[in-house]
């Protein structure tokens, strides 16, 4: 692939400044431009990194996302066109393991509800068996990349004991018992917290269904960092509303934004955050080193890192 040219779409504009990108490719080989978000083709251009997808980029050589998943590409068409697409993935354990510690800490020291508290001016002391510790207590991480790994490394830094599910029945450090897709329910039976890591694909989607839902533990919380739609969200509010699990804390969701109308906004113990669970400021530096890296090797005549198609 002949690489001279690559764009920043303005697009990353949802996680940081496309210019911060930008400096911090100085250094590359390769001629960087911004481009805004116009229809017009990708003139001048082989590549582009982008956190959306735009028709016009079928003229280029290589799409790289800023996103770990790829499921808002239209992975067939590009598959036709012969464009390589690349992903982010591995530069976000670090902030998502903080923000699964930052769910299990806030749920078992009951931090949402004293912020709550707060917003009232309202000085209430949790009863005496509502707050506890998390060391000693089990945790369940499905999917065991990038994602998984930050998120077991913090729980387990807890004090917490975790299993793991993923499709290869691999051992992993850190984690207990690894189980595989089929045994999932068995996985999530025993743990007070299931974090979930895996990617959108059509195995995975709606994996979380009612079934699912309830194999867990009645004092249990679901925690989705992933994408919403492998969880179906029908079934989770009426398992939150029964009582059949005790909680869950999502940072993504089916329709994002997520609807004001939405009942898991008024649920007590539902905490939400606006699919941040990722963001850094560290983030363009962070996809600066896999675009390197990346350009480098092309430019070597081998593959890019995390190549997807
Ligand atoms: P990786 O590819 O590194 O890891 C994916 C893991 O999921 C692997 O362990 C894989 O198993 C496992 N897996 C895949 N399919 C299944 C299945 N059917 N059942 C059980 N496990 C399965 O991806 P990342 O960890 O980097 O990212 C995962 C996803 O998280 C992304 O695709 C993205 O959608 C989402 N994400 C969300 C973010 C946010 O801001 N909330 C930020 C970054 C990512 P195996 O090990 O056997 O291959």
């Amino acid at each position: 692939m002949q690489l001279d040219a690559l764009a920043i779409d303005e697009s990353v504009s949802a996680l940081f400044p496309p210019e911060r990108l930008l400096d911090a490719l100085r250094d590359s080989p390769v001629e960087t431009t911004v481009i805004d978000g116009s229809t017009d083709p990708v003139v001048d251009c082989d590549a582009v990194v982008t956190f959306q997808y735009r028709e016009r980029f079928l003229d280029v050589e290589w799409i790289h996302s800023v996103l770990a998943g790829v499921d808002r590409f239209p992975r067939d068409r590009l598959r036709e066109e012969g464009v390589v697409l690349t992903n982010s993935t591995g530069i976000h354990g670090d902030a998502i393991g903080e923000t699964v510690a930052g769910y299990v800490l806030s749920f078992a020291r009951r931090l949402h509800e004293h912020a709550a508290n707060q917003r009232r001016n309202r000085w209430s002391q949790p009863a005496w068996d509502e707050a506890w510790t998390v060391a000693g207590e089990r945790a369940c991480v499905v999917g065991l990349g990038s994602l998984g790994r930050g998120i077991v490394d913090r729980l387990t830094g807890l004090g917490l004991d975790v299993d793991g599910v993923r499709r290869t029945p691999v051992p992993e450090p850190g984690v207990g018992r690894v189980y595989t897709p089929s045994e999932l329910e068995r996985a999530v039976s025993d743990a007070k917290f299931v974090a979930l890591a895996v990617p959108l694909t059509d195995e995975t989607r709606g994996l979380i269904d009612g079934d699912v839902l309830a194999a867990m533990r009645e004092d249990a919380y679901l925690l989705n960092v992933a994408r919403g739609d492998v969880v179906d969200q029908d079934a989770l509010v009426t398992a939150l509303e029964e009582g059949t699990i005790a909680g869950a804390a999502l940072d993504v969701f089916e329709t994002e934004p997520l609807p004001e109308s939405s009942p898991l906004w008024e649920m007590d113990e539902v905490i939400l955050t606006p699919h941040a669970g990722s963001i850094t400021r560290d983030y363009y530096r962070n996809v600066a080193d896999v675009v390197r890296e990346g350009v480098r090797r092309i430019r070597a005549g081998s593959d890019p890192v995390n190549r997807v198609l």
